[in-house]
């Protein structure tokens, strides 16, 4: 599991390798101490998935335990943050339609074309050279989730990530017509941070939706075991 997370109970796509299995989670209770009673309900619900006893073939009920949209667009965003190679922090984001199509996906990372080698992932520089950090040259999953749209942009659009976005990503976010924002977790913030004061004062002028995501699952299992 990845931390710097600033919520006691989030925890960003924590990518558990057993064998060949993947497990990809919204870790409620990462302590692993007590479980109160509502998660032991997720829990329970979590067992309906693809791995549950098959129903039978005369009950005509549908499944029960299926994803909700919230968590199957949040878990898109967590997976595609699996993608970055910023060892510090991933970010992944994921653009819906107002009709519940996906436009696009992004994580952080350098541009096309700049060397993911060549240029440094570091956050400080210890001669004090901003270009001996990752910051002037990465992009952030927010604007790449929107520059990667695979379809014509269209109003209203939902973008689920898993941070709050920076305010140069609110200023894109607004512009390309977004009209939610769904965040996993955001960076504990200061009066003095301006990136995400600013960030705050621009989605609310702009009158972007911005709510926290409400997990309905602790955790989605990817299994590539065949
Ligand atoms: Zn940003």
């Amino acid at each position: 599991m990845k931390g710097l997370m600033p919520l006691c109970w989030a925890a960003v796509g924590a990518l558990a390798v057993a064998a060949s299995a993947v497990a990809l989670g919204f870790v409620l209770n990462p302590s692993g101490r007590h479980t109160p009673q509502h998660q032991q309900q997720h829990k329970d619900n979590d067992r309906e998935g693809p791995s549950a006893r098959p129903q039978c073939p005369y009950d005509p009920t549908k499944r029960k335990g299926y994803l909700s949209w919230d968590d199957y667009f949040m878990a898109i965003a967590f997976l595609s943050s699996e993608r970055s190679k910023d060892p510090n922090r991933q970010v992944g984001a994921c653009l819906v339609s107002p009709k519940g199509v996906i436009l696009g996906i992004g994580y952080n990372g350098f541009p096309r074309g700049c060397s993911d080698d060549k240029l440094p992932w570091a956050k400080k520089s210890r001669n004090g050279d901003p270009l001996e950090t990752k910051y002037p040259y990465v992009c952030h999953a927010e604007v790449n989730a929107i520059l990667n749209t695979n379809h014509a942009s269209a109003a209203g659009q939902r973008l689920y990530v898993t941070m709050f976005p920076c305010n140069e990503c609110a200023k894109v976010i607004i512009q390309a017509g977004v009209s939610e924002v769904i965040y996993f977790v955001e960076k504990k913030i200061s009066a003095s941070d301006s990136t995400y004061v600013a960030s705050h004062k621009l989605l609310s002028m702009a009158g972007v939706m911005v709510r926290k995501h409400r997990p309905q699952k602790n955790q989605i299992v990817i299994d590539f075991r065949e």
